[in-house]
């Protein structure tokens, strides 16, 4: 293993891998801290804890935890995966984290950056845009557990961490990888210990990385890693997307309702016309055995054309379930009915399966038995087809999309892509 990963949720850390494939690394992502070494011809672990928002002692330890198993296996390098929003409150968990792995390497220097041009996300002197919008004009504003309503990355680290927070603008990135390193000592000299870094286009992330070889741990989110695989020999090859040939039914799962969500499955019901099955939270809260239902449908459908079982609403529907529910219950009674209907398609000879939504993805996988997803080709950026086993030890094709990710075609694109 040359580079060790922790990544802070879970389509954060296939984000990253993804990231990691395309600059030609072998990647696997493992749910949580494995018990036992690392997948035979991993080059880089990418370890998923799903500690963005728990409290922050819980995600140091978990962090910690990740660490040292990531040492043990031999990991060169460390690269602590956080949103490409900065998702964060005041009290962490980027700060601490950051500075509880820093201490335990003894590291007085490290650098944090989100940038993620590809997917709008630009930061310029610590200011961090999304798309044309300063973050605090976005929707991270009303986020509801880390509403970001504070644009400089300066200001929201140093209010996280006990060393100094400075930065490295775009005028000094630009020049290049020699320039941001001879600034890097320069900070470090004056007694910064971690520095956010502007970064507007995929040739800054690039300098960053051979400015970043030798920092023994960076906090990142997955931008950054574009630029690392080279300092350890590594070029783009399509061998590191290798995965075993896909085969069985193709079946779409989303509980995402954001708006390219909700735009998908629509795209997705117009071409497959009788090939959907809607998951009604309401239903569910009056016990009615929804997920079993749309198992019975899929049973007689299960074949050639793709099926797509969905919980994803518009904003008005979706509000008015949280209103009867309770925004917590809404989500859990989803979560379980998909992650239900996950393992029974499987169980029927699904094969391929694509998962829209983070949660729903997190709970989808547990319901599955994953343990570990070898990460394969891209589909649209930042959501790699993976292969993974079940529990039962069943091989599978598995896509996470998180919410905003993916064109309005996605579901079609993804079955085409394992062609
Ligand atoms: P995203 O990646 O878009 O944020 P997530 O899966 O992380 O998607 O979150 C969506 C949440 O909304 C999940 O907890 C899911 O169970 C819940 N949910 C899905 N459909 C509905 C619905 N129709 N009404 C209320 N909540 C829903």
């Amino acid at each position: 293993m040359k580079l060790g990963c922790i990544a802070d949720d879970f389509t954060g850390a296939t984000d990253l891998a993804n990231n990691l494939v395309r600059a030609g690394m072998r990647s696997v992502q493992t749910i949580g801290v494995p018990d036992g070494p690392p997948p035979e011809g991993a080059e880089a672990v990418v370890v998923a804890l799903k500690s963005r928002t728990i409290p922050a002692a819980e995600a140091v330890t978990q962090s910690l935890a990740a660490l040292h198993w990531l040492r043990a296996q031999g990991a060169l390098q460390v690269y602590f995966k956080v949103c490409s929003t900065f998702d964060s409150t005041d009290r962490g968990n980027i700060g601490p984290v950051t500075e509880a792995l820093m201490d335990a390497l003894g590291c007085d220097f490290t650098i944090a950056c989100p940038a993620f041009p590809a997917n709008g996300r630009t930061v310029y002197k610590g200011y961090l845009f999304t798309g044309d919008v300063l973050l605090s004009e976005g929707s991270m504003r009303e986020h509801p557990l880390t509403p970001m309503t504070d644009p400089s990355l300066v200001r929201v680290m140093q209010r996280q961490c006990r060393r100094r927070v400075g930065l490295i603008e775009h005028a000094v990135v630009r020049r290049g990888s020699d320039a941001i390193a001879q600034r890097m000592a320069g900070l470090r000299a004056e007694g910064v210990g971690i520095a956010i870094v502007d970064a507007l286009e995929d040739a800054d992330l690039l300098a960053m990385g051979r400015a970043f070889a030798d920092l023994p741990v960076l906090t990142a989110g997955s931008g950054v890693a574009i630029g690392l695989p080279a300092n350890f020999g590594i070029v783009p090859c399509a061998q590191a997307a290798e995965l075993p040939p896909s085969a069985g039914a193709r079946v779409v799962v989303s509980g995402s309702c954001s708006a390219a969500s909700n735009a998908q499955v629509q795209a997705f019901l117009e071409r497959h016309p009788g090939r959907g099955f809607a998951v009604d939270p309401l239903r569910l809260a009056a016990g009615e055995d929804v997920a079993q239902a749309a198992l019975d449908w899929a049973a007689s459908r299960l074949g050639d054309e793709p099926l797509l079982v969905y919980a994803t609403a518009r904003p008005e529907a979706v509000k008015a379930a949280q209103a009867a529910l309770g925004v917590a219950q809404a989500g859990a009674l989803v979560e379980d009915a998909l992650a239900r209907v996950s393992r029974g398609v499987v169980g029927m000879g699904a094969g391929r399966l694509v998962v829209a939504g983070g949660e729903t993805s997190g709970a989808c996988v547990q319901a599955l038995g994953v343990k570990q997803l070898r990460i394969g080709a891209q589909i649209d950026p930042g959501v790699p087809w993976c292969h993974a086993r079940t529990g039962e030890g069943r091989p599978l094709h598995l896509a996470l999309k998180s919410g905003n990710f993916g064109t309005i075609d996605f579901f079609d694109k993804a079955f085409e892509v394992l062609r």
